[in-house]
């Protein structure tokens, strides 16, 4: 084959993911790098999973969310920024019971439909509504903060600080967080400044204990999952 017969087909190869990109999302071509990952994602992507733009961007991958709720099981969890809800699933099949809140009501339906392709939905309380809101009502053992990150976005900056989680800094998530349990999971970028993480620990009064996990899909780092805890989740 020429090179130039390889380049059209390679461009015919990717209009045909880009159409079919649209046609299932109806989104921009913008998620093509994501939509080639979506058994990374979601195991069970051709079942019926549907996410929106957005969702495509912040779902956990599904081994980072398997590993995450392992250390969960058991435990009343609630996950806070729960959006198409992979971290959502993979908790309802380890522990007792989840909380899954989401300010979007269009990704909390794209959880519960999500939640129901892996046969767990009912497992699951799914609250429409603001995290920082509902915190003085909420009770559970276990608190996952998955908080937006900015986007794509928080690659470029050498190393990303707390105070650029939305929507409020890191530092008063975790306060508000506190309120509900000492027991709780960060999920961060790859970049977070380790130094800012550590110092919510030792801050803690009693002092926390802090594990960090590097997250990795293919060989490739993905994110950082701070766990705290009082004595070990
Ligand atoms: P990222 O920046 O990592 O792509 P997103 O912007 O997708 O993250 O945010 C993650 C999820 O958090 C979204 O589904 C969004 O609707 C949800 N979210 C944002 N603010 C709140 C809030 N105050 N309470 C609950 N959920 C929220």
């Amino acid at each position: 084959m020429t090179r130039s017969m390889k380049l059209k087909k390679r461009s015919r190869l990717k209009k045909g993911i880009k159409s079919t990109i649209k046609k299932e999302n109806g989104s921009s071509h913008k998620i093509t790098k994501y939509w080639i990952q979506r058994y990374h994602l979601f195991s069970r992507y051709d079942q019926g999973i549907e996410l929106d733009e957005e969702g495509w961007y912040s779902v956990t991958p599904e081994v980072i969310a398997i590993k995450q709720a392992q250390r969960c099981r058991g435990k009343v969890v609630i996950d806070c920024f729960s959006g198409v809800g992979g971290n959502t699933i993979q908790f309802a099949k380890v522990c007792s019971s989840v909380v899954a809140i989401d300010i979007d009501p269009v990704k909390v339906e794209l959880a519960m439909n999500n939640a129901m392709v892996y046969g767990v939905a009912n497992r699951v309380d799914f609250v429409i509504g603001d995290f920082i809101q509902l915190a003085p009502s909420l009770k559970g053992d276990v608190v996952f903060l998955s908080p937006p990150w900015g986007g794509p976005m928080y690659r470029d900056v050498e190393s990303y600080k707390l105070d650029m989680l939305q929507p409020r800094d890191g530092y008063s998530l975790f306060q508000i967080a506190q309120s509900i349990t000492p027991n709780i999971i960060m999920f961060l970028p790859r970049n977070v400044d380790l130094a800012q993480v550590e110092e919510l620990a030792w801050l803690s009064s009693p002092p926390l204990t802090l594990e960090i996990e590097e997250n990795f899909v293919g060989g490739r780092m993905k994110a950082v999952t701070a766990y705290f805890s009082c004595n070990a989740v």
